[in-house]
């Protein structure tokens, strides 16, 4: 009998990652609302990120989700998303 334990991965967003693509790629950090430049990335330090509801295609909604990386402008709380889907941001979410 082996003494192996399941233990479930755990995920994380690497904030640094993603600051790297942004600033590869040119990726802006003003909101298109009110024209600020600070973000709150919610459970950043924690989780990977977050899923939107997202069709498989085969009629069956909501089976699974697409994952991304949600943003939340600190002052006039727009939220814009990025998305994380295999590796589309290299590196951004990492296990812990
Ligand atoms: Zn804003």
């Amino acid at each position: 009998m082996s003494d192996e334990k399941m233990v479930p991965t755990r995920n994380r967003i690497n904030v640094d990652k993603i600051q790297q693509f942004f600033d590869d790629n040119g990726v802006s950090m003003e909101c298109p609302i009110c024209k600020t430049d600070e973000w709150s990335i919610p459970n950043g330090k924690s989780v990977g990120g977050n899923a939107l509801p997202w069709g498989t295609g085969t009629g069956d909604m909501f089976m699974t989700g697409l994952p991304v990386l949600v943003m939340i402008c600190r002052k006039c709380k727009f939220v814009r998303q990025h998305s994380l889907l295999e590796d589309d941001i290299p590196g951004a979410i990492e296990e812990f």
